[in-house]
């Protein structure tokens, strides 16, 4: 008898999911349907956010809006989409916008956050990705994929990497999996039909970054399937996915 193969994303216990991206909206524009999908299935979800998307600005964006103004707005919106996705909780780094840079000290923290949560599973985003479908890909994501993958290896595993962590009682840890989204390179597809209207309902909550409520909502339906129809819509979410067991 052959062995069974798993299917992906599903697992017999529940699982720590820690997401670790640039900004607010990143987790539910990337991946959110997986991500509600997952936290409908009984899994841990946990956000990591690397900066508040404090230059998010725009053309729907009042004309006496702040960095600092949209920073605690973008909190509000994240937490709020966060529960609608199902996640626990959204932890920030509070990095500027714009100017991720994926150095040793960013390479730190992002060790450190993996140490002290211990996921099961490690969600970040493509940063080979240069050419996205709308444009040019945001540095800053580019960046954090860049940042979160060397710190899942060779770091955040081996004691001999940030041993300043393991004095602050954090001890080596490595997610079993790791699964990239926005990336070119897929190996992994998700059919997320039954979960797209969750991620609607979520992205929705980024009052300030989605413009025009209808055109945006005819945008998102824009992203189904090539063989989907009216009567049978199909959704799907791409992810390379990296197995360490
Ligand atoms: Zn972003």
């Amino acid at each position: 008898m052959s062995e069974e193969t798993p299917t992906p994303g599903v697992w017999d216990s529940p699982r720590r999911i820690l997401v670790i991206l640039a900004h607010p909206d990143d987790p539910e524009f990337f991946c959110g349907a997986t991500l509600a999908h997952w936290a409908a299935a009984g899994h841990e979800v946990i956000y990591y956010l690397l900066t508040c998307g404090d230059k998010g600005f725009n053309d729907s964006t009042p004309a006496d809006m702040t960095p600092d103004a949209l920073c605690a707005i973008r909190h509000r919106e994240q937490q709020a989409a966060a529960s609608v996705i199902g996640a626990k909780v959204v932890h920030w780094l509070e990095r500027p916008d714009g100017y991720l840079v994926p150095d040793i000290e960013l390479r730190r923290e992002v060790v450190r956050m993996i140490r002290k949560i211990k996921p099961d599973v490690l969600v970040t985003c493509d940063p080979q990705n240069l050419f996205a479908t709308y444009g040019l890909n945001h540095p800053d994501h580019r960046a954090a994929g860049q940042v979160v993958l060397d710190a899942v290896f060779p770091a955040a595993g081996n004691k001999e990497y940030f041993p300043e962590l393991i004095r602050e009682g954090l001890e080596p840890h490595m997610p079993s999996e790791v699964w990239v989204s926005l990336t070119s390179q897929p190996n992994t597809v998700m059919d997320v039909t039954a979960a797209w209207p969750t991620k609607l309902q979520a992205l929705l909550q980024h009052v300030t970054q989605i413009g025009d409520v209808e055109k945006f909502k005819a945008r998102m339906t824009t992203r189904h399937t090539e063989d989907s129809t009216d009567e049978n819509p199909r959704f799907e979410e791409r992810f390379r996915v990296i197995k360490y067991t």
